[in-house]
């Protein structure tokens, strides 16, 4: 690993030069007076960044560069006042706003790029070319390249969907780009439409399966021919971070204090994908999937990512438990009604911030029952 590092060389508000404190991760601002709901301000942030030599969502590797949460994004302010969370290493520690991009990105003409967003122009200069995208309304802005990219393309309706793939890999990793055609396609029938016109997923080389952001999402590099990769991981992974597009891109929620409101709907989502897809071709497989889920741990709702100090058991409970709830609520309200609460859900909370008191809002109106008894004990109180 080597460190990579960020700073700010000017920040002005409206214009004009503020002061500011960097505390790790939360950059917070001065104002000359305070803000109203009703008023706009301008902030203009000019920075550089050191990308680090890092397999993770944010670094380079091995030939890909892989830029997730490279970008400052303004902190939610809700009913709790601001959220002013630093970065955890656990989970994914990110709560978003939906907002307005235009990018511009100045690559090498050699290098392959990958971004959430539409390509809006391209320009040549010199070696370089300047791509410009528009990206609205999502949660963040991620970006990746490389030089050593291919590119497979298809099409679900009028969504284009991409596979990027790193070089020699085109041909024997071309089922990923099958799975997530296949992932927009199943989720947009049970959920409601993916509502972009570009999905891509890229490999990287990260030291975990996966990582989503809009529109693209980052996979680790997979080798076929390691006989210890079941014939169903890589598209476990890309139905996982598809369903995310869903479940925090769209949808969004706090996933530091309310992790089970993305994870557990993203795990239980991809087994509606595999449920979709071979309940008929492989119904052993389905059937022993659904037998490695554990019980939804007592409490599991009330979780923060705080809770947890390693992957492993917060994974057990928030993504393998938390599932389990909502196959419980399923078996409870039958398959029908969980999937028009799913709809009613993605609808109402569509580029808006979810919460689990409005997604439990919802499971009573759409049932037209009172659920406090099924959920109270996976509250803390
Ligand atoms: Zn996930």
């Amino acid at each position: 690993i080597v460190p990579g590092k960020m700073e700010i060389t000017k920040l002005l508000v409206d214009g004009i030069e503020t002061n500011y404190k960097i505390e790790q991760t939360l950059c917070e601002i001065d104002l000359e007076k305070p803000i109203n709901p009703d008023e706009n301000l301008e902030i203009t942030i000019e920075f550089y960044q050191n990308i680090p030599k890092n397999a993770d969502r944010y670094g380079y590797y091995n030939d890909v560069v892989s830029l997730g949460n490279w970008c400052p994004i303004l902190a939610v302010y809700d009913d709790d006042g601001w959220h002013k969370d630093q970065f955890l290493p656990i989970g994914d520690p990110f709560y978003s706003d939906s907002s307005i991009y235009e990018v511009e990105i100045s690559l090498p003409e050699n290098y392959v790029l990958a971004s959430t967003g539409e390509l809006i122009n391209t320009k040549k200069t010199d070696d370089y070319i300047t791509y410009t995208y528009e990206a609205y309304p999502v949660r963040d802005f991620a970006i990746m390249f490389s030089n050593e990219y291919g590119v497979l393309e298809d099409k679900y309706h009028d969504i284009n969907i991409y596979s990027f793939l790193i070089g020699e890999d085109l041909e024997k990793n071309k089922n990923s780009l099958n799975f997530a055609k296949d992932s927009i396609a199943i989720f947009s029938e049970l959920f409601g439409k993916y509502p972009y016109q570009n999905y891509s997923i890229a490999q990287n080389f990260m030291n975990f399966g996966g990582m989503e952001y809009p529109q693209l999402c980052q996979i680790k590099y997979v080798d076929y021919n390691d006989k210890k990769i079941s014939y169903y991981r890589n598209e476990f992974v890309i139905a996982h971070e598809t369903a995310h597009q869903w479940w925090y891109s769209v949808v969004g929620n706090d996933e530091i204090n309310e992790p089970w409101l993305d994870e557990a709907f993203a795990v239980y989502s991809t087994h509606q994908y595999f449920i979709n897809k071979y309940s008929e071709t492989d119904p052993q497989f389905i059937y022993s999937q659904r037998n490695r889920t554990i019980q939804a741990p007592l409490k599991v709702m009330s979780k923060t990512i705080r809770d947890y100090e390693d992957f492993g058991k917060y994974s057990a409970e928030i993504y393998k438990g938390g599932s389990d709830l909502l196959f419980k609520l399923e078996e409870h309200l039958g398959k029908e009604v969980m999937y028009e609460i799913l709809r009613r859900y993605y609808e109402e909370y569509k580029f808006e911030n979810a919460d689990i008191t409005g997604f439990i809002n919802i499971c009573e109106e759409v049932s037209e029952k009172d659920l406090s008894e099924f959920f109270s004990p996976y509250f803390d109180n």
